[in-house]
């Protein structure tokens, strides 16, 4: 019975309804492909797609073994692994043209290897088809084995990105299963792994943490190694998923993206409707210029 916020006029955007991407959206059902793009209905796809060419590909499925509170996949039995699934992300990449690919999966707990066998050669295959095109990869905390990270840190990403969702005091609250401190653990591994990929991680707000707070995970991400940060506004996904707490406003976004980068991250991206992948081409240049 927590009171309902209203949503700020700055988040009111309307949807581009320009039709230009509708084919990809079409080979994406023949495909049997799933972006997030789509399925999180983000109102960021037309400038995505059309204008900076970036998507963000979940692969392993479109059901995840987890049930995140503020996540609007699906949860419940996943499906039995793709093994072509490899293959035809590397071709819709190719034939979207994309400078830059962010590939995450759903967390699957019911593998031993939680998919990452799959997920690095989805990597590999993406690449070996596309050498041009920027690929950023978001995996779950893979069960929290080393080993599955190591798997795809080997196939070479050009960007780790492992999102740490929100603040220490409610991660038990907003996440499942996922630990904070396993998931600064884990950056950290990925950068010992490969020293030169650049990594990365995001904090949603609104869900109730106080700016001290935020403050404090940028430190311990840098304390963990963490180049590049996005910060963006929790929105409820459904009336099942957790409420919002309170809507940021676009000065208060630069004001932590001002202190971000006083903390040292080599680039940071905050704002309202700024999601993981949000502009994830510039940040490539950025951490490989820095
Ligand atoms: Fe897709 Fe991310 Fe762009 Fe949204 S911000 S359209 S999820 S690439
Ligand atoms: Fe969503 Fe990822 Fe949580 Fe699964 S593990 S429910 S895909 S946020």
């Amino acid at each position: 019975n927590e009171e309902i916020l209203r949503k700020p006029d700055w988040l009111k955007i309307r949807l581009n309804t320009n039709k230009n991407y509708t084919g990809l959206k079409k080979m994406m059902r023949e495909k049997n492909l799933h972006t997030v793009c789509e399925e999180a209905k983000c109102p960021n796809i037309h400038e995505c797609w059309a204008e900076r060419r970036t998507a963000t590909f979940m692969i392993l499925g479109a059901v995840c073994t987890r049930a995140c509170r503020f996540c609007a996949v699906k949860t419940g039995l996943p499906n039995e692994l793709d093994r072509d699934e490899p293959n035809r992300v590397a071709e819709s990449v190719k034939l979207m043209n994309l400078k830059h690919v962010v590939i995450t999966a759903v967390a699957r707990d019911d593998l031993k290897d939680a998919g990452s066998n799959v997920y690095a050669e989805t990597v590999k295959k993406v690449r070996e088809e596309n050498p041009y095109t920027t690929i950023e990869v978001l995996p779950s905390d893979m069960g929290g084995e080393f080993e599955n990270l190591k798997t795809l840190m080997d196939a070479k990403p050009d960007i780790m990105n492992h999102n740490i969702e929100t603040v220490e005091r409610l991660t038990p609250r907003v996440r499942a299963k996922a630990k904070y401190w396993r998931t600064m653990e884990f950056l950290k591994r990925a950068k010992e792994i490969n020293p030169e990929i650049p990594t990365k991680s995001s904090i949603m707000v609104g869900l109730g943490e106080t700016v001290e707070e935020l403050h404090q995970t940028m430190d311990d991400l840098r304390a963990h190694d963490v180049d590049i940060l996005t910060i963006g506004q929790y929105l409820q996904p459904s009336r099942k998923h957790l409420n919002v707490q309170k809507y940021y406003t676009p000065l208060e976004f630069g004001k932590l993206r001002k202190v971000a980068m006083e903390k040292g991250f080599k680039h940071c991206e905050a704002g309202p409707m700024v999601r993981s992948s949000y502009h994830a081409d510039e940040q490539v240049n950025a951490a490989a210029k820095a």
